[in-house]
C-alpha cells in the first residue's frame, strides 16, 4: 500500500505467500484495469486517496502490510481498515477478484501482530469476553423480549429468532426486534430465541482479521443451536444473514436460514398477515449490502413495502439493488472515526434525502445506527426505520 520505498526493499515473498494462504489467492488474477477503484465508495468521498486497484500487485510483491517504519506501518494500518466490505469491487471486477478478501488476508496478519485499531481490538475483547460487542452483561441478552412472553427455543419450535446484538442491548433498536416478534405473534409462527446461550455472530470479528476469536464463537453458537435442536433461523441483521449462510457451514453448520424480509413477505404473499393501516409517506428503501450485493436479497423487503397501503415507495437512481452504496459501516467501521469530510454514509444519506423521502426504510441494524447518527451529525430533517416497524405499524 505505499511506494514511498524501493521495489528491492520491499519485495517479500514470505508476506505474499502468508497473505494468499490466508485467502488472498485472487491477487494473480488482477490485470489492473481501475474498475474497483472507480466503484469504490472511497472514489465518491472524493477527499480520500485509496487506489485499490494496487493492491493484488502488492500483494503479489508482499508490500502489503509489511513496513518496519512505525509511521508507514500506521499509514498501512489506516488505509486497510477503510475497507467497508461492501464488496461493490467484487460486483464489478471483470475477473471477480475478491478485493475485500485480499484485505482481509492483510487484517488477519495485522491482528496477529496486533497492529490493528485499538477500537476494533476493543470490540474483539468485548465479543471474546461477554459475546456481544457493545460491552454488555450476557445474562441481559434477552432483556428487550422481557414483556412479549417469547418462549426460550426447545426442540418442537420451529424458528429460532435470532435478534442479533444491537437490537439486543440499543435501547432505540431493541424497537426492531420488539416490532418482529409482534408481528411473528400475529402470524401464529412457532418462535423462540435462547438469550443467554447466544454470542455475537461475529460477522464483523472476521471481516476485522480476528480469526481465532470468530471461531469461538462461531463454534459456540453451532453447538448452542445444535444442543437446542434448531433447525431454521430468522436473522433481523443481515450481517448474522450472511455468518450463518455462508460462513457458518465451513465449521460444519447446516441450518435454514431466513433473513426476516424474505419471511415477512412470504407471510404476506399467503396471507397470513395483511398490512391493513395506511401509512401515508414517501419512503425510500436503502439496500443493504449484506443482504443485496452480498446475498442476492432485493425484492422481498420491496414486496413488504409495496403491500403497505398508503406508501409510496422511492428508488435512488442509478444508486440502488447492486449499485447502492453501503452506508459505511460494514468490517467493522461502525466503530471507526474518520474525519467529517471522509465519511462514506454521508455521501449516501445526501443520495436518500435527494429522493425527497420523509422516511429511510432499512433492513439492518447497522445501517439503521449509521444512518441516524449521520443524520444528526449532519443536522438533517429525515427519519429511518427498519422495514419491521413500518409493517407492524401498518398491521394495526
Ligand atoms: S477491477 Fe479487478 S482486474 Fe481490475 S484492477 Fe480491480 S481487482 Fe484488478
Ligand atoms: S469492498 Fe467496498 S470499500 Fe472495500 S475496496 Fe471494495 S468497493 Fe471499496
Amino acid at each position: 500500500m505505499t511506494n514511498k520505498r524501493s521495489l528491492v526493499d520491499v519485495i517479500n515473498p514470505e508476506i505474499r505467500d502468508f497473505l494468499v494462504e490466508m485467502g488472498a489467492e485472487d491477487i494473480y488474477k488482477c490485470y489492473q484495469c481501475g474498475k474497483c477503484s472507480s466503484i469504490c465508495p472511497w472514489f465518491q468521498v472524493g477527499t480520500y486517496d485509496f487506489p485499490i486497484f494496487r493492491l493484488p500487485l502488492e500483494t503479489a510483491l508482499g508490500m502489503v502490510a509489511s513496513s518496519e517504519d512505525k509511521k508507514e506501518l500506521e499509514e498501512e494500518v489506516d488505509k486497510i481498515y477503510r475497507c467497508v466490505g461492501c464488496e461493490a469491487c467484487v460486483d464489478q471486477c471483470p475477473h471477480g477478484i475478491n478485493i475485500p478478501n485480499i484485505l482481509r488476508a492483510a487484517r488477519r496478519l495485522l491482528v496477529d501482530f496486533g497492529s490493528y485499531p485499538d477500537i476494533l481490538k476493543s470490540i474483539v475483547q468485548k465479543i471474546h469476553d461477554v459475546g456481544n460487542p457493545l460491552g454488555e452483561e450476557r445474562e441481559k441478552r434477552s432483556d428487550w423480549a422481557k414483556q412479549l412472553n417469547v418462549p426460550n427455543f426447545q426442540p418442537g419450535i420451529e424458528y429460532l429468532y435470532f435478534a442479533c446484538c444491537i437490537p439486543s442491548y440499543d435501547p432505540r433498536v431493541q424497537n426492531v426486534a420488539q416490532a418482529t416478534v409482534r408481528i411473528l405473534q400475529k402470524s401464529g409462527v412457532s418462535f423462540g430465541i435462547l438469550g443467554v446461550q447466544e454470542n455475537c455472530c461475529g460477522e464483523a470479528i472476521r471481516r476485522i482479521g480476528a480469526e481465532k476469536v470468530f471461531e469461538e464463537v462461531t463454534k459456540s453458537n453451532i453447538s448452542s443451536f445444535e444442543s437446542a435442536g434448531v433447525k431454521n433461523i430468522l436473522v433481523t441483521s443481515p450481517h448474522c444473514y450472511t455468518s450463518f449462510e455462508n460462513d457458518y457451514p465451513e465449521f460444519g453448520a447446516n441450518f435454514e436460514v431466513f433473513h426476516i424480509t424474505q419471511y415477512f413477505s412470504g407471510l404476506i404473499e399467503k396471507g397470513k398477515i395483511q398490512p391493513i393501516k395506511s401509512f401515508d409517506k414517501k419512503v425510500v428503501y436503502h439496500d443493504p449490502c449484506n443482504l443485496g450485493r452480498q446475498n442476492g436479497i432485493y425484492e422481498e423487503p420491496r414486496n413488504i413495502l409495496r403491500n403497505i397501503p398508503g406508501l409510496e415507495l422511492l428508488e435512488v437512481e442509478n444508486f440502488n439493488r447492486s449499485l447502492s452504496v453501503c452506508c459505511g459501516a460494514g468490517s467493522g467501521a461502525l466503530w471507526m472515526e474518520w474525519e467529517k469530510d471522509e465519511r462514506i454514509g454521508d455521501i449516501r444519506i445526501n443520495q436518500l434525502v435527494d429522493t425527497g423521502a420523509e422516511i429511510i426504510a432499512v433492513a439492518c441494524p447497522y445501517c439503521l445506527q449509521m444512518f441516524e447518527e449521520t443524520i444528526k451529525s449532519m443536522d438533517l430533517n429525515i427519519q429511518v426505520m427498519d422495514i419491521a416497524e413500518i409493517l407492524y405499524e401498518s398491521l394495526g
